[in-house]
C-alpha cells in the first residue's frame, strides 16, 4: 500500500506511523525525521534545512522533493510505503503524483488525523523524544518509562512560539491538499483524539475499508 498520513503538527502522525507501517509491512518515511538526522549529522542538506525548521516554515520544495524522490527509489519502498509529513503543499502533492506515475504507480490512500487546534499546542510543547530509542513520548499524555527519562530530548521547534507559525503553515499550505485527495476519492479521515491504541484501531479499521 502507498499511504500518506496527513494532519497538523501534534496530531499524532509520528506516533501512529510506526505502528501502522509495521502492521502493513511497509517502511514509515518521515521527512521531518530525515531532516533532523541530517541536521544532527551536519550534512549540507541539514545545513540547508535548519533555518526553515527553526522558523517553523517549510523547507523549499526543490530540496524536499529531491530528498523524497531519492528515498522512494530505495529498495525497501518498492512495494509500498507510509509517508509521514510529505506532501505538505500542492506542489509536493503534484510532485509525488509525477514521480509515482513515471513507474505506473499512484498514492492509494490518504489518512487524515483530525485533532482540534486547541489540543495541539499542549501536545507539542509536552512532546519529548528518546535519543536512545527514537520513541515519541509526552510528559503528561504518554509518559516515558523510568529507564528512558535520562535520554529525553525536546525538539528545538517545539516551542509555543514556533508552534503557532507551524499551525498557520498547516492551515494555509497543507490543509488544501486534503481537498486535492478527497476529489480523487482517496481520503479517509479519523478522529485522532483519544487513547493511543484507540486511535491506532480507528486508523487500521479505516484502512481496511479502503
Ligand atoms: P506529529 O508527528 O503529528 O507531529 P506526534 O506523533 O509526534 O505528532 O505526537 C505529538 C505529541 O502528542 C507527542 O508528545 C505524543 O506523545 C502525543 N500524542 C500522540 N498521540 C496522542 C493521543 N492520542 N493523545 C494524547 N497525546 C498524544
Ligand atoms: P510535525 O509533524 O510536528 O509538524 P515534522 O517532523 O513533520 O513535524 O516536521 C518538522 C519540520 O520539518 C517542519 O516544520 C518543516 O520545517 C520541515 N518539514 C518536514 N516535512 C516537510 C515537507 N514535506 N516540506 C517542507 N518542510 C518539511
Amino acid at each position: 500500500m502507498r499511504l500518506v498520513l496527513v494532519g497538523p503538527p501534534g496530531a499524532g502522525k509520528g506516533t501512529q506511523a510506526g505502528v501502522i507501517a509495521e502492521r502493513l509491512g511497509i517502511p514509515a518515511i518521515s521527512t521531518g525525521d530525515i531532516f533532523r538526522a541530517n541536521i544532527k549529522g551536519g550534512t549540507p542538506l541539514g545545513q540547508e534545512a535548519k533555518s526553515y525548521i527553526d522558523a517553523g516554515k517549510l523547507v523549499p520544495d526543490e530540496v524536499t522533493n529531491r530528498m523524497i524522490a531519492d528515498r522512494l527509489s530505495q529498495d525497501d519502498a518498492k512495494n509500498g510505503f507510509l509517508l509521514d509529513g510529505y506532501p505538505r503543499n500542492s506542489e509536493q502533492a503534484e510532485h509525488l503524483d509525477k514521480i509515482l506515475s513515471e513507474d505506473g504507480l499512484a498514492v492509494d490512500t490518504v489518512l487524515e488525523l483530525q485533532v482540534p487546534e486547541d489540543l495541539l499546542v499542549s501536545r507539542i510543547t509536552g512532546r519529548r523524544t528518546s535519543s536512545k530509542t527514537g520513541k515519541i513520548y509526552h510528559l503528561e499524555f504518554n509518559p516515558p518509562p523510568a529507564d528512558e527519562v535520562e535520554h529525553l530530548t525536546q525538539r528545538s521547534d517545539d516551542t509555543e512560539e514556533v508552534v503557532r507559525d507551524r499551525l498557520a503553515v498547516y492551515r494555509d499550505e497543507t490543509a488544501p491538499i486534503i481537498d486535492f485527495y478527497a476529489k480523487q476519492g482517496k481520503l479517509k479521515s479519523i478522529d485522532a483524539v483519544g487513547e493511543l491504541d484507540e486511535v491506532t484501531k480507528r486508523a487500521l479499521d479505516s484502512l481496511q475499508s479502503a
